[in-house]
């Protein structure tokens, strides 16, 4: 019986307990947990990513902010709005939306937040504490962890003799993703557009984990019976038999064939999705509770 993992249900069980975690800390310190949201521009989806962020950050408890600047702001004038949010002490917690428009700079205004505060765990301090092995100093990046979440949700803490193959090396997932994996003591191997008969090398994972961008990309013959299959893609593709013009989110993975050869696997949607909004939470809920100078939860 293959598991399908109901990453809505993993993801609201986090948000009860960053829930409750914001209530202790409001009562016990005094300190009613931050969250900034900054969008710039007027791109519908990052709009409804937007919304939806600062609607969970009510749901959890938290102060939310939400700063919506027009699409002609100007570098320096984001760069701003990141230093006054950097030196706002009831602001534990800053996201900037991405992507930024054209005309902006992602990157000097992501290394700009304070590491502390860099809740989709972007900047380099972050990352280089991943890479690092200090998980319990800096911030992760909420898909990699949320999708941690649903591993050790199948295999438990420790991944010892465990085989697992990331396909995706980007900053944002894959790379954190291979981190996070090899901390938990599973033999790592990272796969991406170079590497050679990437179906054999699938077919010796015990962990799957696919973040490529490619819609169905890996086939039921990729997959080692019994593993655990992580789909993080999240992919639009043409649906003419929902109606003209209907379209379905799919993931990086032929779920339908792979779901009868894993042992577990994450539907999409409903699987990884749910837990990177959830995952945020909890990384602004361990920003102020370092702030506080308590001990963050684990989440
Ligand atoms: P990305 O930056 O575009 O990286 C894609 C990676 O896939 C690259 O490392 C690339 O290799 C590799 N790749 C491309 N074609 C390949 C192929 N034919 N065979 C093997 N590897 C291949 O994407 P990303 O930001 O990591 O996101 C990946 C997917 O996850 C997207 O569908 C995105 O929408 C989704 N995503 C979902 C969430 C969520 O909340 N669920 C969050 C983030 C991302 P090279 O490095 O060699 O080019």
């Amino acid at each position: 019986m293959t598991t399908i993992i109901d990453g809505k249900q993993v993801a609201a069980s986090v948000i009860d307990a960053v829930k409750a975690a914001a209530r202790n800390l409001e009562q016990e310190a005094g300190v009613k947990t931050g969250l900034a949201v900054v969008i710039v521009g007027d791109d519908p989806a990052s709009h409804a990513y937007v919304s939806s962020k600062s609607r969970m950050a009510k749901e959890c408890g938290f102060a939310s902010i939400q700063h919506t600047l027009p699409e002609e702001t100007t570098q320096e004038e984001l760069a701003a709005l990141v230093q006054t949010l950097n030196a706002d002490e009831t602001v534990h917690g800053i996201l900037v939306q991405l992507p930024l428009p054209k005309h902006l700079n992602s990157e000097p205004i992501i290394q700009s937040i304070l590491p502390e505060k860099d809740v989709d765990g972007l900047h380099v301090v972050n990352a280089g504490k991943l890479a690092t092995g200090d998980l319990d100093g800096g911030l992760i990046s909420c898909t990699p962890a949320g999708s941690m979440v649903l591993v050790r949700g199948v295999h438990g803490e420790d991944l010892s003799g465990l085989n697992a193959v990331v396909i995706g090396r980007s900053n944002l997932f894959g790379k954190p993703m291979g981190a996070l994996l090899l901390n938990a003591n599973a033999t790592v191997t990272m796969a991406h557009s170079r590497t050679k008969d990437l179906a054999a090398v699938c077919r010796n994972a015990d962990i799957l984990v696919a973040a490529v961008g490619r819609p169905q990309m890996v086939k039921a013959d990729w997959v080692k019976p019994g593993a655990t299959v992580i789909d993080v893609g999240i992919n639009r593709v043409p649906a003419p038999d929902k109606g003209e013009g209907k379209s379905r989110l799919v993931g990086d993975v032929a779920y339908e064939e792979c779901a009868k050869i894993a042992g577990a696997i994450t539907p999409v949607p409903g699987g990884v999705g749910p837990m990177t909004i959830a995952m945020l939470m909890a990384n602004t809920a361990i920003a102020a509770y370092r702030k506080s100078g308590r001990k963050a939860p684990k989440f």
